[in-house]
């Protein structure tokens, strides 16, 4: 199919997925709505690390998307107005000793950080690991695909549709017409699951602090283990921002995702055990002001893998969700590939077979509105 200049896309969810794939849309001259409930980044996409890195997935079935990703990061920052603090970072890995048991030693000494962690490990240098601002990116996206893109606030309820085709995403009791529907509401994407054959996602809980540190620390990236006095293990990251800022995500759970993306909040007592572990990692972070405190969900499916492409059965209907923790630095090869995929009828750049969401059965048997 050629492009087809009248077509109009409508995205259901405004989070860097939905950002992205209105953005390569845009560069083809396609034009979208993206219908977003709560604001644009108001979930994962704006409450996330945004740590990037090239060579992670590597040996994994995201290995290529990943890379592709990576590399359009950098070219993003080049072509697109905004500032969302993208920059390269050096990454390490160690473990944080228990309160009074100083560690062995470790192979790197950061001077932000304190002397009980050991770092023992370097991940990766300014080749392989970057960062970018979440939120700020998924914004600069929306405001590069102008005036292609237009922002509709609003909860989508349903899809309309005759017979292979959807032609109508409900939103607010309103029917919003549009030639193809791509559905990248995140975790809350299995809310479509009544409406289209979509494999069941769910929504993992991850909270998060953002300090403000000032212009000191260095960008330098950590991943530790550390394990609590009551012997709960947890896996902190630590990233210091271009703006100043850092941010720490650590202790998860399986809470249910609430139906309003806005109603979002921390489990009782995370915040302050976050705040205990950060203020034993850094002197840094033990006297710097506290800016956010924060919880999310992030997209996953039964497998592990995004789903991205098609729905079975429907000629115009997609999916791009189940991104879990790596859907900041994929975003940008998923907009572009499910651009090609929308316009072109197939995804060039990266190969979607293995995130085909035909691949698992439907959650839940559909309920069709028709026209
Ligand atoms: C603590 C934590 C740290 C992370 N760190 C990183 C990281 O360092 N690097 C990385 O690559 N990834 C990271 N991730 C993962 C990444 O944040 C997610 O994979 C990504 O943000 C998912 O984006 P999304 O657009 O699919 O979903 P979301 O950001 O959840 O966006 C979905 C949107 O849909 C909207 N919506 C919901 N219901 C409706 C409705 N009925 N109608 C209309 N709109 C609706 C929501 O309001 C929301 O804005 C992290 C995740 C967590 C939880």
């Amino acid at each position: 199919m050629s492009v087809d200049a009248k077509m109009h896309v409508l995205i259901c969810g405004g989070g860097v997925i939905g950002a992205s794939t209105a953005y390569f849309l845009a560069r083809r001259d396609v034009s979208s709505t993206v219908i977003e409930r709560a604001g644009i980044a108001c979930a994962a996409s704006g409450k996330s690390g945004g740590f990037l890195a090239l060579d992670w997935c590597d040996g994994t079935a995201l290995e290529a998307l990943a890379r592709r990703s990576f590399a359009l990061h950098a070219q993003l920052a080049e072509e697109i107005g905004g500032d969302w603090a993208y920059r390269r970072m050096t990454t390490y890995a160690g473990f944080a000793a228990r309160a009074g048991r100083r560690s062995a030693g470790g192979g790197y000494h950061l001077n932000w950080i304190d002397d009980d962690v050991s770092l023992t490990q370097r991940l990766g240098g300014q080749q392989t690991t970057a960062q970018v601002h979440p939120g700020r990116f998924t914004q600069a996206l929306m405001h590069a695909a102008q005036p292609h893109a237009a922002l509709r606030l609003g909860r989508v309820s349903g899809i309309v549709r005759e017979g292979e085709r959807v032609t109508g995403v409900d939103v607010d009791g309103e029917t919003v017409t549009g030639d193809a529907v791509v559905i990248a509401m995140g975790p809350w994407s299995i809310l479509a699951a009544a409406w289209l054959p979509l494999p069941a996602v769910f929504g993992l809980k991850g909270h998060s602090l953002v300090f403000d540190t000032g212009a000191d620390v260095p960008a330098e990236a950590l991943f530790l283990d550390y394990r609590e006095e009551s012997g709960a293990a947890h896996a902190p990251e630590v990233f210091p921002r271009a703006d100043g800022t850092t941010y720490v995500c650590a202790i998860s759970s399986e809470s249910p995702v609430p139906l309003d993306p806005g109603a979002v909040v921390p489990d009782e007592g995370a915040i302050e055990r976050l705040e205990a572990i950060c203020a034993r990692l850094s002197p840094v972070l033990a006297r710097s002001p506290i800016l956010a405190r924060q919880a999310c969900f992030r997209p996953v499916t039964r497998d592990g893998l995004p789903l991205i492409g098609r729905l079975p059965g429907l000629a115009n209907a997609y999916v791009a969700t189940g991104h879990s923790v790596w859907g900041i630095l994929n975003a940008p090869a998923t907009g572009e590939a499910m651009a090609e995929l929308i316009i072109d009828g197939s995804a060039r750049t990266v190969d979607l077979a293995s995130f085909d969401p035909a691949r698992m059965r439907p959650a839940a048997a559909p309920r069709v509105r028709n026209a």
